[in-house]
């Protein structure tokens, strides 16, 4: 495992040289913000920024605020706003009392944008964006805009009547004077501020200009008093216009901004405007469906807070962009059940199974461990009888070579927990087709080991008593993309990419009767077959449906 673990947090070792440094951290909290957009649910890439900014602050002892970036005037929807704190909260951290809306700041924000007016930092352009384009230069020629040496006068009055609704849209625009040669792009007097004559969800009809994100940005850190922002790394040609803002316009704090990669899974996308492609265009179920890498589909196909953040952490922060397997994430969800989850048998392909010595009528209860990894956990009891339901590819009527369970003839096997058993025979329906195996079971191996202490040279398989067996539903998933890497080129692209046998559907699953009442957020071990919980959205007492959340067997190789 070692090319994904790394125990150096280089955030953290900023922060203690800041701390020891003294100056404007001496004394200070830790404080840190997650700034989701709320125009979608959150995924696995917004766990990793979470853990690292909410356990950041933990770590500092410190404090972190949630903040609804809603700075763009866009479709944005309480659902998704909603949707995120619960998410959250279910991953185990809070914000207290510190939840903000970026739009709050608008006010402020225009306040700022006057000051540096005032101060001959920022001026009113007349370009329109394509022209504005066409003057931005190369590298060898800087940028020029015949607007930048306006009086300061001018711009405090036209910028006050963009505010007032005196022009359509992107007829002016504000620009920070900064420097026109740099060699970073954004630093080439960037628009601050927009005309756009539309509707905000918060604000409603009060703004038609709208601040731009890089100048709105750093405001909001340095109003709230964030001491560190952490941000993806796609911010790191923002950092020199995050800080020449919150040093031109007066805010009371000075926040240092630092970039991490961004998380990449393969098989995966981790991008709202796919995933919600996905949804939108009906190749998955919701967002909640549970083949989608975002939290509510993770939680709903049984992943566990532990397992999400155990994955997050051991993956650590790197500063350069690195792509891990779908199957690390298995691996840490699989790890963590193993722990919890109690042991149960359920038989997803069933065929009858008929004990032949076994009295007619009988039934006795055994008593199983629940979690042999949690004694704590004591016992439960499991019915049989004469008639069972074993998996059907737990028998063969002709043996393949090393095959080591049921056919006629065959080794004897242990039911797990129960005797052992020998097949005798089978029956067939008119087509042939077997419809039960026969056996006979030793009386004296109650539990699973013959009082003579014979040697059982046959597989030990799982079963469940036809009696008492409850009815289910179960679905299994793969991979919801074929490809490593999807193509993100564009949505027929990642279309093609799909694995159209992400989901299988399997009816008529017998289960033991103690997952009747299972439910959801409750994981289950079905012996030899995985780790599954009841589906919150479609499981009922009168039609139990199960998720496969992983399988059993391992496909991650540490260090490929
Ligand atoms: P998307 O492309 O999915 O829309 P985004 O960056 O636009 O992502 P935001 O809602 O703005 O989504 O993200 C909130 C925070 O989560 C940001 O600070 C962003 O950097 C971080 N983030 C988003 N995706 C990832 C990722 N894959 N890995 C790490 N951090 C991420
Ligand atoms: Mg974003």
């Amino acid at each position: 495992m070692a090319e994904i673990t790394e125990s150096k947090n280089f955030i953290h070792a900023f922060i203690d040289e800041d701390i020891a440094e003294g100056g404007r951290y001496e004394g200070a909290t830790v404080h840190t913000r997650f700034p989701p957009e709320p125009n979608g649910y959150l995924h696995i890439g917004h766990c990793k920024a979470l853990i690292i900014d909410f356990g950041t602050a933990e770590k500092y002892n410190g404090l972190c605020n949630l903040r609804m970036d809603d700075t763009n005037p866009t479709k944005e929807d309480v659902e998704f706003v909603e949707a995120i704190k619960e998410d959250i909260h279910w991953l185990g951290f809070d914000w207290g009392d510190r939840f903000f809306y970026g739009s709050d700041y608008f006010e402020k924000d225009y306040e700022f944008a006057v000051e540096l007016i005032k101060k001959g930092l920022a001026y009113v352009c007349e370009l329109t964006p394509e022209q504005a384009k066409e003057m931005r230069g190369d590298l060898n020629t800087p940028a020029t805009s015949p607007f930048r040496d306006r009086p300061i006068e001018e711009s405090l009055d036209l910028f006050a009547r963009m505010r007032a609704g005196e022009f359509e849209d992107n007829k002016y625009t504000l620009r920070a004077k900064i420097d026109l040669a740099s060699g970073n792009f954004n630093m080439r007097d960037p628009v601050i501020y927009r005309i756009r004559h539309m509707h905000h969800h918060r604000q409603g009809d009060k703004w038609c200009i709208y601040p731009m994100y890089d100048f709105a940005h750093p405001i909001q850190d340095a109003l709230e008093g964030i001491t560190h922002s952490l941000c993806s790394l796609e911010f790191e040609n923002h950092r020199p216009l995050y800080n020449w803002v919150v040093e031109n316009v007066s805010v009371p704090h000075h926040p240092r901004q630092i970039e991490f990669a961004r998380l990449g899974i393969d098989h995966t996308v981790l991008s709202k405007r796919y995933l919600r492609a996905l949804v939108e265009e009906g190749f998955v179920a919701g967002w909640d469906d549970p083949r989608m890498p975002t939290l509510c589909g993770m939680r709903r196909r049984g992943f566990t807070p532990a397992s999400i953040r155990n994955f997050c952490e051991r993956v650590g922060v790197a500063k350069s962009p690195n792509t891990i397997p779908l199957a690390f994430l298995d691996f840490c969800l699989r790890e963590d059940l193993n722990e919890s989850a109690a042991r149960v048998m359920g038989v997803l392909k069933p065929i009858k199974l008929t004990i032949t010595n076994y009295p007619e009528g009988q039934s006795e209860t055994m008593e199983v461990e629940n979690n042999p990894n949690r004694p704590e956990d004591g016992n439960r009891l499991v019915t049989f009888s004469r008639n069972l339901w074993i998996e059907a590819d737990d028998f063969l009527a002709e043996p393949i070579p090393k095959y080591k369970r049921l056919f006629p003839g065959g080794p004897e096997c242990r039911l797990k927990g129960a005797y052992v058993i020998q097949c005798i025979g089978y029956n067939t329906d008119e087509n042939g087709n077997v419809v039960e195996v026969l056996a006979t079971y030793d009386p004296n191996s109650r539990g699973g080991d013959p009082a003579d202490g014979r040697k059982i040279k046959g597989a030990t398989i799982h079963w469940v008593d036809a009696e008492t067996a409850v009815d289910a539903e179960v679905r299994l998933y793969d991979n919801l993309f074929n490809a490593e890497s999807p193509d993100t080129s564009s949505m027929e692209g990642l279309v093609k990419d799909l694995n159209p046998n992400s989901l299988e559907i399997l009816q008529g699953c017998k289960l033991e009767s103690s997952l009747r009442d299972a439910q959801p957020g409750q994981s289950f071990q079905f012996m030899r077959l995985g780790y599954f919980t009841p589906d919150s959205k479609d499981s009922s007492p009168d039609h139990l449906v199960f998720n496969r959340s992983v399988s059993l067997k391992d496909s991650f190789k540490p260090g490929k």
